[in-house]
């Protein structure tokens, strides 16, 4: 587990004891709780109504924790028993809005700590949403798509009773894409005998979906970085970039990467990684990792003069901006220090939490520009809630328009960062930024809603 030694302001510390203590077995949703905290000592020094109302420990508990069974049977008949989640976070800004992950690794403290994360990033947005996230111990890997489907069906018999447009909208992430929020979306509409588009994000086209809701991550996570350069009169054009992952988000941070001249060498997924100092060919990777459904390896044997390494990691390779966009913590202390030494200029998060609090510390410390997540990859949430909007009117907007608007909100939260950073004495500090700008849009709405 990561070590958590930031220091917590005297007026905070009862609070974070407090919570801590009540989530004991929960490390990731610590480690979490514990980077916001941290940021906050200039806060409650300007605004002590939030240490009297408890705003701290009342943001920190989930207003609802949902875990159920989901049995499913496999081709052969064999039954199957997963575990299912949903945190329903806070819901002062909205209703519930964030992503199911579907990965082995599921548990408690993981759905937790990505659910208060998205709290924070839905403020950020500026949109009217609240944060949750869901999931499943369920591998979809090596799963035919009827496995996937009654997989899907099940998770969404028990689920669907807490979901509604008003109340809770879930969308992908980690092992859900279109295919399953398909199965989700029609099981829904099933047992509900409603067409309820508003209710699930990341549709696909022809049945409620926005057009850039699938690219919105990756290229809101590179609009940021971008936004990040500009602030210091630099721009992604001629710079070298390293994206872990080869997923949703990885694949399109490297596609706008290479759109606004960059140069993307590396990315990798959970068997290694390829070095391809000629440039990521960005259509061969979507053929291999989207839609064969295969490993990198696959990349590395369809083209001439790629590296496949299967130890080691990829942050040892020489570049100038690193954007994380696999899995949490997977970006440690002494990989900081290797980019670091490489010349790295900016780092952002397209994964939650993907850099350990040691790698974060020697960012800041080093003066490299760093794009927490529930900044950096916000785009993807953003753009959710603009398909929510276009159900909500039964409007479909061009693709032009749609990216022009996510690209206004990414500048626009890299602003709110920089100007709370301002503000509370940290200038170009966007952790601290994303964490205060995101933390106060959210106590302020729950002071004004009462005890509730
Ligand atoms: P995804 O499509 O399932 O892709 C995840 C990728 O990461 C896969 O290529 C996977 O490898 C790889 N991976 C997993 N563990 C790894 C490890 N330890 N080392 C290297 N690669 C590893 O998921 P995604 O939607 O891109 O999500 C990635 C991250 O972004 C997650 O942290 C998620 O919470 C965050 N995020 C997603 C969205 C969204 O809209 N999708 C929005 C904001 C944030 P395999 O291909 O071998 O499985």
């Amino acid at each position: 587990m990561a070590t958590l030694h930031g220091h917590i302001d005297e007026k905070l510390r009862a609070a974070h004891d407090a919570v801590l203590r009540r989530s004991s077995g929960e490390p990731e949703f610590q480690q979490a709780f514990h980077e916001v905290i941290v940021s906050l000592g200039a806060v409650v020094a300007k605004r002590p109504e939030y240490v009297r109302g408890k705003l701290m420990e009342r943001i920190a508990e989930p207003e609802r924790q949902i875990i159920f069974r989901v049995p499913w049977t496999d081709d052969r008949g064999e039954v199957h028993v997963n575990r299912g989640f949903r945190v329903e976070y806070n819901s002062a800004l909205g209703p519930f809005k964030g992503g199911l992950r579907f990965h082995p690794s599921v548990n408690l403290s993981i759905v937790k700590f990505l659910a208060f994360e998205q709290v924070f990033k839905n403020a950020l947005t500026g949109l009217p949403i609240g944060g949750g996230k869901g999931g499943a111990d369920f591998d979809p890997r090596g799963r035919s798509d009827d496995e996937v489907m009654r997989f899907c069906q099940s998770f969404m018999t028990e689920l669907g009773r807490h979901l509604g447009e008003y109340t809770d909208v879930p969308a992908g992430d980690m092992g859900v894409g279109e295919r399953e929020v398909g199965y989700l979306f029609g099981q829904y509409k099933r047992i509900t005998n409603r067409y309820e588009s508003g209710v699930l994000t990341g549709k696909g086209l022809q049945w409620g979906g926005a057009r850039v809701r699938r690219e919105a991550a990756g290229y809101g996570c590179v609009f940021f970085v971008d936004a990040m350069l500009q602030a210091q009169g630099k721009s992604l054009d001629g710079e070298t970039v390293v994206v872990s992952g080869a997923g949703n988000v990885a694949i399109h941070a490297a596609e706008k990467a290479h759109q606004l001249g960059a140069k993307v060498v590396a990315c990798s997924d959970s068997t290694g990684f390829v070095h391809d100092p000629a440039g990521l060919d960005i259509e061969l990777l979507k053929q291999v990792k989207t839609r064969d459904r295969d490993s990198l390896a696959a990349y590395a044997a369809r083209r001439d003069g790629v590296r496949l390494v299967t130890d080691g990691s990829i942050w040892q390779l020489p570049c100038t901006v690193a954007l994380p966009c696999a899995t949490q913590n997977e970006l440690t202390g002494l990989d900081a220090e290797q980019l670091i030494a490489n010349g790295v200029i900016a780092v952002a998060e397209g994964a939650n939490m993907p850099c350990t609090p040691e790698a974060i510390r020697a960012f800041r410390a080093a003066d490299v520009a760093f794009g927490p997540g529930k900044a950096a990859n916000a785009g993807g949430v953003a753009a959710s809630a603009l398909e929510m909007q276009q159900n909500a009117s039964r409007d479909s907007w061009s693709f032009e328009y749609t990216e022009q608007r996510l690209q206004s909100i990414m500048v626009e939260i890299h602003d709110a960062c920089q100007a709370a950073a301002e503000e509370y004495g940290v200038p170009g500090d966007y952790f601290a930024g994303a964490n205060i700008a995101g933390f106060t849009r959210v106590a302020d709405a729950t002071l004004a809603l009462g005890l509730i």
